[in-house]
């Protein structure tokens, strides 16, 4: 099985936009095997998205927070997610890192929160250091809820730049990322890759690069190209 996340950050608008992007690509990957995709809104749309969800199209948020309920304004717990309809969550983002100070004890108190309330958790991080840092005391049957993501920050594309990590190097963080979670869970965890995919490159980084999937932000915004996106990764 490959996963496909698209990550629409804090894009678009407006709830219509949302719903005629999920439309199209719930329409243009109707056919497509083994592959899952995961689309992650803004926490606004995701209620009403959950009509377009399928056997191979979830829902995912882009965060939730480690407490299951309280006085945490402006937070979201994991459980609301599940009973919104959610089955994926991002966790450890690098723009959180950037731009909110998310350290990799906070990414790992929310990943043991989510796991708990049966959340698959798409779990990001720059290298297996960072990686075995957010796993510190983590239990070991949160594994099975666990999809992992080589995001190096420096590949994450803005304004439409590309700036995407060689398949070659890429395979180098995500071989060893794989090695630490064996040893960490007892089980083949799945680690996927995320900066800069397209349609044009995906395939390096699925059969190069040896990824079981990838976290897609800018490409993910435009149905059209998203879909050309996953039928790539279709494992036809
Ligand atoms: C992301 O931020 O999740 C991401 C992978 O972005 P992009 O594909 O735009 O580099």
């Amino acid at each position: 099985m490959r996963y496909i996340i698209a990550n629409w950050k804090m894009n678009p608008q407006s709830m219509g936009e949302a719903e005629t992007a999920t439309r199209q690509i719930a329409e243009g990957i109707e056919d497509l095997k083994e592959v899952e995709v995961v689309v992650c809104p803004p926490f606004p749309f995701l209620q009403s998205l959950t009509p377009f969800t399928k056997a191979n199209l979830s829902l995912g948020a882009q965060n939730a927070f480690w407490e299951g309920e309280g006085a945490f304004t402006g937070e979201v717990s994991p459980l609301l997610l599940k009973n919104l309809g959610c089955e994926y969550v991002i966790l450890g983002h690098s723009e959180r890192k950037k731009y909110l100070g998310e350290t990799s004890e906070m990414t790992g108190k929310k990943l043991v929160a989510a796991a708990k309330s049966q959340l698959r958790v798409i779990l990001c991080s720059e290298n297996s250091e960072e990686l075995a840092e957010i796993l510190k005391g983590v239990d070991k049957q949160v594994g099975s809820s666990l999809i992992a993501v080589y995001e190096p920050s420096f590949a994450i594309s803005s304004s439409g730049k590309s700036n995407a990590e060689s398949p070659a190097r890429a395979r180098e963080q995500i071989d060893s990322m794989r090695k630490l979670l064996e040893e960490t869970f007892g089980a083949a965890i799945p680690v996927l890759y995320g900066g800069s995919v397209d349609a044009t490159n995906i395939k390096g980084f699925l059969d190069e690069a040896g990824a079981d999937g990838a976290l897609v932000g800018h490409a993910s915004l435009d149905p059209a190209e998203f879909c050309s996106l996953v039928k790539e990764a279709s494992l036809r």
